[in-house]
């Protein structure tokens, strides 16, 4: 109501400025009429001339009205130049902030909301740079000034900054009006007073800013390196610091581009994935659920069955895939491509220096252009009282532990409720584990939906893991041989016996023992860096789990490029690491995928959306598999087909999702999905029977009555 008000009062103010002809005096022509009236009132009583031609100022600018070129010059005319410049600068300055604050009341809410995502990077660049991008567009008057008023009001630049800047900004463009205006009998036109040559000042005065800002750039770079003595050549373009997903990455792409990279590796080729993480879980997930298939052989009209297995053999598969999987990460296969692989610990001494303690004995120190610190992260074990006494198993050393075991552990506890804690409860308990999962959060999975946390709790609990969600574990207790971890949720603590202890709460970025400490390379939770993953030295890179914020596989690799390129090439071109389209997937059965935005986020975010959801339910394919269960959820923009963001729950979601990502990464809409053919019968199909729904939800219901009665009219003219 307010909102509606202020426009009534701004829409009336304009239409008086227009009834009372005060735009024909805002002309040249009318200023240049009537200098001498104004002359003789401003003799007559200065300060009431001044202070209402300052006002009258500050209503011409604060509601974009025709006249404020003529004004500056007026200015000129009746003050002088000091005196005018004075005036103009804190009446147009104060006019200008009153406009911006009019956007930003009356169109920010609804502009922020409609194209809040869009707008991310826009509200990012401003929060940032938001003062350099104003200067930029004062300093050059080719902008409108009403436009960087309307515009910047629906930015969240801060009011004050806004002030001063603009204030600082018109400055150079304000002295020349004013100046111009002392000379008012001998101009002609208004645009004269801007000549080519005065714009192309006022254009080096735009750019001034990122000059200053480069410079400002080179000064912290030399203040950064100044206490490094820099080599007079190095032996490398690039030395890489683990290698596991972002350093194979990193290396094979600086290889694939003839620079010279070595690649070192204090433990296994292919890090966590390979050799802890994707790799053996999904191994391991794999027979768990084969398992889960025959003991429901009757579901495929098969005789209900105990599969027979040994936990051994089973392990022992898992270690094989491991096998099968290594070469591709080897040091045979990296050397091949030209890569120089070292066995040993690496350690940062300087900007350009890297030491590595080898395995085999000896240290060797290598000179090199850029680093990338690809060093992974380790799980997280909580600081838990007993918890050392009783002991535990991690990601890391589970694999080899249940080796040695002739039968999965009777009684396991699952710390965590994340995708790793929710993947390995749900299997052990497949391979017949009596899992307790506990998790401190009043949900599994509290990165997804609530419908979807139900739905994958529902999921665990059918196979037998006993799910206690808003629980803290708070010790470990063992009596004689017999362990216990205790638990409380808020009001009392129980007992849960257990014969291993799994800590799946996940894991922190390697950050310490390698040199970031004496190089003062900024931590938090990772290595700190900027979008083009550069560390506070500009040669020296991250990515990975150690650089964050997504620890995945896919996300290491991807900011690989990002990290090797600009390393190589960023003298040139530097890019910024895109995060617009990040997938991932929980392996639980069912599979839970997604990409983009869920309703929870866009909540949280202020953005609109609307919901459209397929069961997978009702998909041949999924009936024909005895998998008719889950859906597949997308987000969309109100009213067009824009996909946010897409959710997807059944068999092979994971695998189904690649369709919503390669539409979201190249602008495709559900139209799109729904006009390419889906091979029959697949799951892939449930990915166009959603963008189906949605077709049938936006149906143009008014021309579908016209289609009707036209219909009608042909039957009727047929017979
Ligand atoms: C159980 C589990 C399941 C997972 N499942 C999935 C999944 O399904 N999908 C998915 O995308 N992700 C999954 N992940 C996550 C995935 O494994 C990681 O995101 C990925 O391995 C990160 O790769 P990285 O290269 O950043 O680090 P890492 O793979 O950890 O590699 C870092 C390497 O650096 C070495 N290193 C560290 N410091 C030094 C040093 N100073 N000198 C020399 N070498 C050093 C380490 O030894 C290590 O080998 C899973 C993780 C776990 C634990």
């Amino acid at each position: 109501m307010k909102k509606i008000l202020l426009v009534i009062a701004v829409a009336v103010l304009v239409i008086a400025f227009f009834a009372l002809d005060l735009h024909h005096i805002l002309t040249l022509d009318g200023l240049k009429a009537s200098r001498e009236r104004f002359e003789t009132l401003r003799s007559a009583s200065p300060v009431l001339v001044t202070l209402a031609f300052f006002g009258f100022y500050v209503i011409v600018t604060a509601f974009t009205l025709p006249g404020a070129a003529v004004m500056t010059l007026a200015a000129g005319a009746l003050f002088g130049l000091w005196w005018g410049t004075v005036i103009v600068s804190f009446a147009s300055s104060v006019g200008a902030t009153l406009a911006f604050l009019g956007s930003r009341y009356l169109l920010r809410d609804t502009v922020q909301k409609r194209f809040g995502d869009r707008l991310k990077a826009v509200n990012e660049g401003i929060a940032k740079e938001g003062a350099l991008y104003l200067l930029t567009l004062r300093l050059v008057p080719l902008f409108p000034f009403f436009l960087v008023n309307l515009l910047m009001g629906l930015t969240s630049i801060p009011t004050r900054t806004y002030y001063w800047v603009s204030q600082s900004g018109m400055l150079a463009g304000t002295l020349v009006y004013v100046n111009a205006g002392t000379q008012l009998a001998q101009i002609d036109s208004l645009s004269g007073i801007l000549s080519p040559g005065l714009l192309l000042s006022f254009a080096l005065l735009g750019v001034f800013p990122w000059i200053s800002q480069r410079f400002i750039n080179y000064v912290k770079r030399r203040r950064v390196y100044a206490r490094w003595r820099r080599p007079a050549k190095y032996d490398r373009n690039l030395v890489v610091i683990g290698a596991g997903a972002a350093g194979l990455v990193s290396a094979y792409i600086a290889a694939a581009v003839k620079a010279k990279v070595t690649l070192i590796e204090a433990h296994k080729m292919g890090g966590d994935c390979l050799n802890y993480g994707c790799v053996p879980s999904k191994a391991l997930i794999r027979s768990a659920t084969l398992v889960h298939q025959i003991q429901h052989g009757e579901r495929y009209g098969l005789e209900q069955a105990q599969p027979q297995f040994s936990f051994r053999q089973l392990m022992a598969r898992v270690h094989a895939v491991i096998r099968a999987i290594e070469p591709h990460d080897s040091v045979e296969r990296y050397t091949a491509l030209g890569v120089e692989v070292l066995q040993g610990y690496a350690r940062i001494v300087d900007p350009w220096t890297v030491e590595v303690a080898l395995n085999g004995g000896g240290t060797q120190r290598l000179t090199t252009r850029s680093i990338v610190i690809a060093a992974g992260a380790r799980p997280l074990v909580p600081p838990m009282p007993g918890l050392d006494d009783v002991g535990y198993v991690t990601s890391d050393t589970l694999w080899d532990e249940f080796a040695k075991l002739d039968a999965p552990p009777a009684r396991l506890v699952v710390l965590g409720g994340g995708p790793v804690g929710c993947e390995l409860a749900q299997a052990f308990a497949r391979l017949g584990s009596k899992v307790t999962q506990i998790e401190l959060a009043a949900r599994i999975m509290i990165r997804e939906d609530m419908e979807i946390s139900e739905l994958a709790r529902a999921s665990l609990t059918r196979d037998g893991v006993h799910v206690m969600t808003g629980h803290k574990a708070v010790r470990c207790e063992h009596e004689s041989e017999r362990k216990f971890i205790v638990v409380e949720d808020g009001k009392q603590e129980h007992r849960v016996e257990f014969d291993v202890l799994l800590c799946a709460v996940g894991r922190a970025a390697r950050l310490t023992g390698y040199g970031l400490e004496a190089l003062g390379i900024q931590t938090q939770r990772t290595v700190q860096t900027n979008d083009y993953l550069e560390t506070i030295y500009p040669n020296i890179f991250a990515a990975g789990d150690v650089a964050g914020p997504y620890q995945f596989t896919h996300t290491a690799a991807h900011q690989a490029w990002y990290a090797s390129v600009n390393a190589l090439f960023g003298d040139f071109k530097k890019f910024k690491a895109d995060y617009s389209v990040v997938p991932w997937a929980t392996f639980i059965d069912p599979e839970v995928a997604r990409v983009g935005l869920n309703e929870q986020e866009a909540r949280e975010k202020g953005i609109a959306y609307e919901v459209t959801r397929y069961g997978l339910d009702e998909l041949d394919r999924a009936i024909a598999d005895g998998e008719a269960h889950g859906f597949v959820k997308v987000l969309t923009v109100p009213g067009k087909d824009r996909i946010l963001g897409a959710t997807i729950v059944g068999a092979h979601a994971a695998d189904l999702l690649a369709e919503f990502v390669l539409a979201m990464k190249h602008g495709l809409g559900l139209n799109k999905i729904l006009g390419t053919i889906h091979t029959y019968p697949t799951m892939a199909e449930g990915n166009k029977y959603a963008a189906g729904e949605w077709k049938r939800a936006h149906a143009p219901q008014r021309l579908l009555r016209w289609l009707e009665k036209f219909h009608g009219w042909k039957r009727g003219a047929r017979s």
